[in-house]
C-alpha cells in the first residue's frame, strides 16, 4: 500500500530517486515487468474476416447458382462457380486484411505518450515503455500512464471517473495516509493509469504498470478495436444489397417472360443466374475499404493521422476551418523583439532561442538599466521553461513564450547566478483561462511576488486598468503583430509567510514593470495553404486566446482577415449575447481573447448555418469544441491526450497546412469511391441490359453464367482495384466543397451509368447478332460478345478516371496500377479465348484476327461516347456560368 508510506520510503523500495532511474535500468525493468499495456481486445480475427466476405449478397446468389447447376447436371459450371466463390473470398480477404492492418497501424500512431524523467533528463516516451520506478510528469490534459505515487504537485487535479465513477476531479497531494483500507477515490497521494489530469501539474513515481495496475485488475480487456464503418460505407453496403435484390427481382421477371415466350427452363435458369451475377457490384465494399486505406496512408505521409474513419468522409465536404493561432498558423518559435520597460521602448536583436543579440534604445546600445533589468528578471523567474544547448543549437524545454523570456533576460546578462539567489516558495501556474502566472520567492530576507500575464490583467493588478497611456503602449506592440505579455511585482519586507495567499497578493497593489513584445512568425506553409483553402471554397477562421490587435495584425498578414471581414473578441460575445454571434458569425474571421466556451458557441452557430466545420485544439478545455466540430483536429506535438481522444484527426506536425492537405486527400478518396462505383455499376448494368436485350429481341443467351462471372470477377477486378489508386485530379483543390448530403451515385452519375449501360448493350448485342447471322455458330458469337464486353470494361476504366475531364487530359502513366491491370486483363482474356483448357471450362473458342480487331474497335467507341458526353456537359456548365473542374 504505497499511499501509507512516505515518499522517501517509496523511492527506496523502488530503487529510484526524483531524477529518475537510468535508461539501462529502465530497459532491464521493461524486460522484467513487460510493456506497460493492458491486454488488448482482439480485433476482427482472420476467421471472422473470411466469414464477413461470405456475407456478400453475391455469394448467396452464387451458391444458389451452384446448386441449380448441380441439379441440372452442369458440373463444370458448378465447379467454376464454386471456384469463383473461393477466389472472390480470398481476394476480398487479402485486400481487406491488408487494408485493415494498414489502418490499424496508422491509428496506433496516435497512441498516448508519457513524460518521464530518466537520468535527470525529461523525455517523452511511448506509454508502453514506462516501468516501475520511473518518475513521471503530469500536466493538465494528459492521461496518467501507470499507477504512481505523487511526490510533487501544484494544483494537481485528476479526473478519476473511469475508475471510481466520481465525475468531480480529485485534488492530489503527496502526504502519506495512515489507514490501511482507503478506497481508491480517497487515495489522494496516488494517481492511476487511464485517469486524466485536468488541472495543474505534478510529479509521481510509478509503482505499478500494465496488468498490475488498478485499471488492469478491473478490466480484463480494453481498447475496443470495434470495426468502424462510415455512413458512406454503410450506405454503399446497403446499395450493394439493394442492387442485389433488384437484380434477383429482375432475373425472376426475365425468367417468367422467357418461359411465357416458350423458352427452355434450363436456358432460362442459366439466363437468370447470369443476369443476377452481372448486376451485383460485388467488388464495391472491398474497393471502398481499399480506397480508404490508401487515402489514410496518403494522409499519414502528410502528417495527418486519422483516428476515426468518419473524418475521411467529412473532410471532403469541409467548408470551414476554425484554427488556433499559436503553433498552428504561427511557428510557435518565439523571440522577444520589443520591450517597454516602465516608460520607454527597447529593441532586442537576434532570432530564435540563441541568447545572443544586442539591446538597443533609439538605435544606441543599452548599458545598465535598472527598470529593464527588473522587468527581464521578472520574466526569467516567473517561468517554468528551460533553455539549453544541444549539438550547437539552443533549444527550450517547456512553453515557447516562456522560453523567449529566458532568452531576452540572457541577452541582458541575467542567468543562472541570479536565478539561484532566489529561493522558490510557491506559484500559480499559467492557464489560458486565468491568463497570468505568479511566482513567489525569498530573496535577501524579503518576499518577492512576480507576476506575468496578459497586459489587461497586469494593468488591473497594478491599478492601471484605465490607464490609457499604458494601454496605448501595449497596443503599439500588438499592432506590429507581437504577442504581448505584461509584468509586475511586489516586495514584502520580510520572508514570505508560510500560508501566503498568493492569489490575493498577486492581484493587488502590484508595481508595474512593463511589457515584452514577442514575435511569432506565421508559418510560410500556412500562408500558402490559406490561399489554396480560399480558392477551394473553404473559409478559414482564426480563434485565439491572444489579444485582438495582435491577432488582427497576424491575420491580416496571412490573408485570413480581408476587406469586410470582422474581428470579434470574447468579451464582445459575452456582452452582446449569442444573437450577436449568430448575426455576425459568417462575416467574422478572427476571434480573439476567447474562452473554450466561446469556441463551442462559434462552431455551433456555424453548424446552424449548415457549415461543415473542422476545428483545431490542444488543451483539456478544447475537448468539447473538438467533439462538437464535424472534424476535431488535435495537435500531435503540443496537444494533450484529452484533446487527442476527442478528435477525429491528429496533426503530427501541428501545422495548419496539414489540415488542408488532409482536406484534399479527403476529396480524392470520395472521388475515387465515386469513380470505382461508376466503373463497376455501369459495366455490370451494361452486361445485364445486354442479356435483357437478347431476351427482348428473341436472341439466344449471349453469355453463359460462367462467362459473366469471368468478366465480372476476373477481368474487371484488376481494374477497379487499380482505380482505387487514382492519384486525384490535378485541380481537385479548386472545386467547391461537396454538399455533405450528396450521394456517391448522384443524378449525374446515374445518367451516365444509363448511357454507358445502353451503349455496352447495343455494341455487344450487335456483335453477337452479327456473328450468328454470319453463321459462325453460337460459341464463336458468345466469345466475340465476351471479348467486346471485356474491352468495353477495359476502355471504360479509362473513362472513369475523371467524370468531367477528357481522358486525354490525364497523364497516361499517372496511375501505373491501372496500366498494369489492363495488361493483366488482356493476358487473361487471350488465355480464356485461346487456351484449350480455358476454352473447355468457359466454353469459348479462339477468335480470328478480324474478330479481335472488330471487338476491340467497338470497345474503343465507349471512349468516344463518354468524351462526347463530357464535352456536352462541360459546354452546358460553362453556359450556365459555372466552372469546369
Ligand atoms: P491560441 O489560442 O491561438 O493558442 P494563445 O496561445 O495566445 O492563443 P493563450 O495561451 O490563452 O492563447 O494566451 C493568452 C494570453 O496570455 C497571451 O496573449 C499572453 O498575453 C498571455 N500568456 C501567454 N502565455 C503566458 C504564460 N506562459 N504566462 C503568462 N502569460 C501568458
Amino acid at each position: 500500500m504505497h499511499y501509507r508510506k512516505d515518499v522517501k520510503q517509496v523511492f527506496e523500495e523502488l530503487e529510484s530517486k526524483d531524477s529518475g532511474i537510468s535508461n539501462q535500468e529502465a530497459q532491464k525493468r521493461l524486460q522484467q515487468h513487460g510493456p506497460n499495456e493492458l491486454e488488448k481486445a482482439e480485433g476482427e480475427s482472420p476467421y471472422q474476416l473470411v466469414l464477413r466476405q461470405l456475407k456478400n449478397p453475391l455469394i448467396f446468389v452464387l451458391i444458389i447458382a451452384a446448386i441449380i447447376t448441380l441439379l441440372i447436371g452442369f458440373y463444370v459450371d458448378m465447379v467454376v462457380i464454386l471456384a469463383v466463390v473461393v477466389i472472390n473470398t480470398v481476394i476480398g480477404f487479402i485486400q481487406e486484411y491488408k487494408a485493415d492492418k494498414a489502418m490499424q497501424a496508422l491509428m496506433s500512431l496516435s497512441a498516448p505518450k508519457a513524460y518521464v524523467t530518466r537520468e535527470g533528463k525529461n523525455e517523452k516516451i511511448e506509454s508502453s515503455q514506462v516501468v516501475p520506478g520511473d518518475v513521471i510528469e503530469l500536466m493538465a490534459g494528459n492521461t496518467v500512464p501507470a499507477d504512481a505515487r505523487v511526490f510533487d504537485h501544484k494544483e494537481l487535479e485528476v479526473d478519476e471517473s473511469m475508475l471510481t465513477g466520481e465525475s468531480v476531479p480529485v485534488a492530489k497531494n503527496s502526504e502519506p495516509i495512515d489507514d490501511d483500507s482507503v478506497p481508491l477515490g480517497d487515495q489522494a497521494n496516488m494517481v492511476f493509469m487511464g485517469t486524466v489530469a485536468t488541472q495543474g501539474r505534478g510529479r509521481a513515481v510509478v509503482v505499478k504498470t500494465g496488468k498490475q495496475t488498478e485499471l488492469g485488475s478491473i478490466s480484463e480487456k480494453v481498447g475496443s478495436t470495434e470495426k468502424q464503418q462510415t455512413p458512406l460505407q454503410k450506405r454503399l453496403f446497403i446499395l450493394t444489397w439493394i442492387i442485389g435484390a433488384s437484380s434477383v427481382g429482375l432475373a425472376l421477371l426475365a425468367f417468367l417472360v422467357g418461359i411465357l415466350q416458350g423458352r427452355e427452363v434450363v436456358d432460362m435458369l442459366l439466363f437468370s443466374i447470369s443476369m443476377t451475377v452481372a448486376v451485383i457490384p460485388e467488388g464495391l465494399p472491398v474497393a471502398i475499404t481499399v480506397t480508404m486505406a490508401i487515402g489514410l496512408t496518403r494522409m499519414a505521409k502528410r502528417n495527418a493521422i486519422v483516428r476515426k474513419l468518419m473524418a475521411v468522409e467529412t473532410l471532403g465536404s469541409c467548408n470551414y476551418i476554425c484554427s488556433d493561432k499559436t503553433g498552428t498558423i504561427t511557428e510557435n518559435r518565439m523571440t522577444v523583439t520589443k520591450v517597454f520597460a516602465k516608460d520607454r521602448y527597447f529593441q532586442f536583436k537576434g532570432t530564435g532561442y540563441e541568447p545572443e543579440g544586442e539591446i538597443l534604445q533609439s538605435g544606441e546600445k543599452v548599458g545598465d538599466n535598472e527598470d529593464l533589468k527588473k522587468l527581464l528578471l521578472c520574466g526569467m523567474l516567473c517561468n517554468t521553461a528551460n533553455l539549453f544547448e544541444e549539438e550547437g543549437e539552443w533549444k527550450i524545454d517547456g512553453d515557447p513564450t516562456e522560453g523567449a523570456l529566458i532568452v531576452s533576460a540572457r541577452k541582458y546578462g541575467l542567468g543562472v547566478e541570479q536565478e539561484e539567489q532566489f529561493e522558490f516558495v510557491d506559484e500559480i501556474p499559467f492557464s489560458s483561462q486565468r491568463k497570468y502566472m505568479s511566482s513567489v520567492f525569498n530573496y535577501q530576507g524579503k518576499c518577492f511576488i512576480m507576476v506575468k500575464g496578459s497586459p489587461e490583467k497586469i494593468l488591473k493588478f497594478t491599478g492601471n486598468g484605465d490607464n490609457k497611456k499604458l494601454a496605448e503602449k501595449y497596443t503599439e506592440l500588438a499592432d506590429d503583430g507581437l504577442r504581448v505579455l505584461g509584468f509586475c511585482m511586489k516586495e514584502l519586507p520580510q520572508k514570505c509567510p508560510e500560508n501566503i495567499d498568493i492569489e490575493k497578493e498577486s492581484t493587488t497593489d502590484m508595481e508595474f514593470l512593463g511589457f515584452q513584445g514577442i514575435i511569432d512568425p506565421p508559418r510560410e506553409s500556412a500562408i500558402e495553404a490559406i490561399r489554396q483553402a480560399h480558392r477551394a471554397g473553404i473559409r478559414v477562421v482564426m480563434i485565439t486566446g491572444d489579444h485582438k490587435v495582435t491577432a488582427s495584425a497576424i491575420a491580416r498578414r496571412i490573408n485570413i482577415l480581408e476587406e469586410g471581414d470582422l474581428v470579434i473578441s470574447g468579451s464582445e460575445i459575452d456582452k452582446n449575447g449569442k444573437e450577436f454571434l449568430a448575426k455576425n458569425v459568417e462575416k467574422t474571421t478572427v476571434y480573439a481573447r476567447v474562452s473554450p466556451q466561446h469556441k463551442i458557441d462559434i462552431v455551433e452557430e456555424l453548424q446552424k448555418k449548415g457549415k461543415v466545420v473542422a476545428v483545431t485544439g490542444d488543451g483539456v478545455n478544447d475537448a468539447p469544441a473538438l467533439k462538437r466540430g464535424n472534424i476535431g483536429v488535435a495537435m500531435g506535438e503540443v496537444g494533450t491526450d484529452v484533446a487527442r481522444e476527442a478528435s477525429e484527426m491528429v496533426l503530427s506536425d501541428d501545422n495548419f497546412a496539414t489540415i488542408f492537405q488532409a482536406v484534399k486527400v479527403g476529396r480524392v478518396i470520395f472521388d475515387n469511391i465515386r469513380k470505382v462505383s461508376f466503373f463497376l455499376i455501369a459495366t455490370g448494368a451494361g452486361i445485364a441490359v445486354t442479356i435483357l436485350g437478347s431476351l427482348f429481341f428473341g436472341l439466344q443467351l449471349p453469355f453463359l453464367a460462367t462467362q459473366v462471372l469471368w468478366m465480372n470477377l476476373v477481368t474487371n477486378s484488376f481494374q477497379h482495384l487499380a482505380l482505387a489508386n487514382e492519384p486525384g485530379e490535378k485541380d481537385i483543390h479548386l472545386r467547391k466543397p461537396r454538399d455533405p448530403g450528396e450521394n456517391v451515385i448522384n443524378a449525374e452519375v446515374l445518367r451516365r451509368i444509363i448511357v454507358i449501360a445502353v451503349f455496352i448493350a447495343i455494341g455487344s448485342l450487335y456483335i453477337f447478332w452479327q456473328r450468328i447471322e454470319a453463321g459462325f455458330g453460337i460459341e464463336y458469337a458468345r466469345s466475340s460478345a465476351l471479348n467486346t464486353i471485356v474491352f468495353f470494361q477495359f476502355f471504360h476504366a479509362w473513362n472513369s478516371r475523371s467524370l468531367n475531364k477528357s481522358v486525354f487530359k490525364i497523364p497516361f502513366f499517372s496511375n501505373p496500377y491501372l496500366f498494369l491491370s489492363l495488361l493483366a486483363a488482356i493476358l487473361a482474356q487471350v488465355a480464356v479465348l485461346h487456351l484449350s483448357f480455358m476454352q473447355f471450362v468457359f466454353r469459348t473458342t479462339g477468335l480470328g484476327l478480324r474478330s479481335w480487331a472488330e471487338t476491340v474497335g467497338i470497345g474503343l467507341l465507349i471512349i468516344v461516347v463518354m468524351e462526347i458526353d463530357k464535352l456536352i456537359k462541360n459546354i452546358m456548365v460553362k453556359r450556365r456560368g459555372g466552372e469546369v473542374t
